[in-house]
Formats: C-alpha cells, structure tokens, sequence
C-alpha cells in the first residue's frame, strides 16, 4: 500500500502533469469561462488516478476508463451539437446505451459549474402556482419533473424512464396550446434548433412561458457566438415578448419570453446560428 507521503507526492505529480481528459463545457468556446481553480483541482481526482486505495493496477484500470468514456462523451457532444435532431433521434436509436455514456459526461462537466440552470428554473416554478403544466425539451435525467409538483411532459432522445417521451422535440405529441411553461435547459443542440423553438410555440397555449438557459458562450458575439438581442428578435418574431433577460449568472444565460395572447407569427424568421459548445481534449 502507499500510504507514506512519498506516495502520496508521487500520486500528485502524476495528476499534475495528466490534467482530466475533460475541459470544461464552455473552455474550448470562450477562455474567459473556464471553470474556477478550486473545481480543477477536484476535477483532476475525479477524472485522473482512483483516490481511494494505493492498489495500482485499479488505478491504472480506472484511469484508462475514464480517459476512454472522457474521450467517448465528447465524441457524442459534438455529435449532438452538429447533427440535426432527426439524425441524433436515430443515432441513439440504434444504441440507447451511448445516452447513459452521454449523460455520465455530462453530469462529470455540471458539477463544476457553481450554479445549475435547471435549479434556477426549479426555484422559478416553485414560486408559481402548482397547477401550470410544463413541457421540459431535452429534460436529461428528468430532475426537472422530480423537482416540482406541476404536471410535467418530460421529452428526450430517449426514455430511460418511463415518464419520458422519447422523441425528437422538433416533432413532440403534445397537443397543440395544451402547455404553459416549455423549458430549454442547455438543450438547444441540433443544427434545427429553430424548429425546436417553432414546436415549443405550438404546444404552449396563449400567454404561456418560454424558458431558455443556454450556455453563455453561445451568445458571445466576441467569440464567435450569437448575439443575444438577434436571438431574442427571431423568438419576438415568431410571436413572445421577452419578459426578462437574466445575464448574471457565469456559465449561462437564462431568457423568459412569453406568448402573446393573439400571436401572428412572421414566416421569414431570420434565426441567428448557436455555434456548437465543442469540448477539446487537453
Ligand atoms: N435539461 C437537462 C439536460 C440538458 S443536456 C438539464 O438541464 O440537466 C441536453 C439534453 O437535450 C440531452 O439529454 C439531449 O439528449 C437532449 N436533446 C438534444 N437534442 C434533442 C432533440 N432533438 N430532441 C430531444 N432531446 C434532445
């Protein structure tokens, strides 16, 4: 066992020169949102050597595991990022295990964040009245629904529960102006993500919510990004107001529109393109 403080040194150099096969969500999009120096460091033991234990070979094992399903979720990521919904509905279709292999990647990555959007819209729907029925698109693991206790429609490329309707969200069977609140938590992905918002003004009735939290560096006109004010000029076109803009928070931007009562909607939207939150190996 290495338990003297020789080993532990040695244990440490090592972390030190193999940072984690993961760089944050947002690095490779915009340097100005890495993640704080205090999460790098319990990134590294989390995605470097096992820290429990001097056992090697497990280590090793561990290590070359976490190397593989790092570069496998960031494979997936820019998959998801740069396919249409229909392409990425059919690729896990075929293979529903690489969405547990995603969604591993991902929640590794939020735990850095310092906030959650998906808490900040939980808060926003505890505050209002429980009976306010909720669309989720792109729900993930569905915390959302296991938060609060609206009805919710959870809806994901696939179902690993089965209050999820798997679908593609650009095409959902949810009726048409039978929804209040239709939330975008980090799920604006696929190169149609226009059509995504296009559904979401379907199903949700006159005067209900739309919610988007999407990572910040996608509206960074600076770097590349969409800038914030077309983005919300395609949503108002397609027939919202923008209620509130919150920009306070680090990794995301959190927009609140809302659906005009009579909505006439203009059919030459000029939607801004979300560049693709690529992740890169360091
Ligand atoms: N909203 C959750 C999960 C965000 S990850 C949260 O905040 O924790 C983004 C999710 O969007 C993934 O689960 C992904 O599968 C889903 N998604 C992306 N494109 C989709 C599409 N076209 N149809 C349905 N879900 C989609």
């Amino acid at each position: 066992m290495e338990s003297s403080s020789k080993g532990k040194n040695r244990r440490r150099g090592k972390k030190r020169r193999k940072v984690s096969t993961y760089q944050p969500l947002e690095a490779s999009v915009d340097a100005s949102e890495q993640t704080p120096p205090s999460s790098l460091s319990k990134r590294r033991k989390l995605g470097g050597v096992a820290s429990s234990g001097g056992n090697k070979s497990t280590s090793f094992l561990d290590k070359m595991r976490a190397r593989l399903s790092g570069g496998h979720f960031r494979m997936l990521n820019e998959k998801l990022y740069t396919c249409s919904g229909k392409d990425a509905f059919d690729y896990f279709k075929e293979d529903p295990e690489l969405f547990s292999v995603y969604h591993t990647g991902y929640r590794e990555q939020m735990s850095h964040w310092p906030e959650q959007p998906v808490n900040i819209i939980i808060k926003w729907l505890k505050s209002r009245n429980t009976s306010l029925t909720v669309a989720d698109f792109g729900c993930g693991d569905a915390k959302l629904a296991k938060s609060v206790k609206n009805k919710v429609f959870s809806i994901d490329l696939v179902s690993q529960d089965p209050s999820v309707i798997a679908c593609d969200m650009s095409q959902t069977p949810l009726e048409s102006s039978s929804v209040d609140v239709a939330v975008f938590c980090l799920s604006l992905m696929g190169t149609n993500y226009p059509s995504y918002i296009t559904e979401a003004n379907r199903v949700l009735k006159p005067g209900g919510w739309l919610l988007i939290a999407e990572v910040k560096s996608r509206f960074n006109p600076n770097n590349g990004g969409a800038d914030p004010e077309k983005f919300s000029e395609a949503v108002k076109n397609l027939g919202f107001s923008l209620a509130s803009k919150d920009m306070n928070n680090k990794m995301f931007i959190l927009f609140y529109f809302r659906k005009k009562e009579r909505s006439v909607s203009d059919r030459n939207i000029s939607w801004p393109e979300l560049k693709p939150c690529i992740y890169k190996r360091r």
